[in-house]
C-alpha cells in the first residue's frame, strides 16, 4: 500500500545545532567586511568602512565610490521602499546619460539624478526628462 511506503521512507528531521553556528559564521562575515578595503571607482583612493567616509554604490558600474556622485535616481525602477522607507538607488557620473538636465546640474550625495533605464520608462514623470 502508497501510504505504508511513504511512512517507510520519510527522513526524519536531525537534530543539530545550527543556530550557534550561524551566529558565530554571521560575527566573522561582519569583521572581515568592515575591514574591507574599497577602492573609489572615481579616484581610486582606498578606505574601509571604518573610515566612515560617505560611500555610494553605483546601480551601473557595480562599484563603490566616495566621490563622483551623480545622485540617486528619481526613476520608478531604481525607487524602493523598504520598511516603509524609500531608498533610491545611487548612480556614479559616468553612469548617467548626459544628456538630461538633471544629470547636469546640483549633482552629488543626495542630490537627484536619472539613470538610463528610468530615462527610458514611460512611468517615469516626463518633469525629469527634460534635456538640454
Ligand atoms: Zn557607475
Ligand atoms: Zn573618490
Ligand atoms: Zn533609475
Amino acid at each position: 500500500m502508497k501510504c505504508c511506503y511513504f511512512k517507510k521512507n520519510r527522513v526524519s528531521p536531525r537534530n543539530t545545532p545550527k543556530k550557534e553556528r550561524d551566529y558565530t559564521y554571521d560575527i566573522t562575515i561582519d569583521d572581515s567586511y568592515l575591514n574591507e578595503t574599497i577602492e573609489c571607482a572615481t579616484c581610486s583612493y582606498s578606505f574601509t568602512l571604518k573610515d566612515n567616509q560617505i560611500l555610494a554604490f553605483c546601480g551601473g558600474c557595480n562599484k563603490f565610490m566616495h566621490c563622483g556622485i551623480a545622485g540617486s535616481c528619481v526613476g520608478p525602477n531604481c525607487t524602493h521602499i523598504i520598511d516603509g522607507e524609500v531608498y533610491r538607488q545611487t548612480w556614479c557620473k559616468k553612469c548617467v546619460p548626459k544628456t538630461v538636465i538633471i544629470n547636469l546640474l546640483d549633482m552629488g550625495e543626495g542630490k537627484s539624478c536619472l539613470c538610463q533605464e528610468c530615462l527610458d520608462d514611460p512611468n517615469t514623470p516626463s518633469c525629469y526628462k527634460r534635456k538640454i
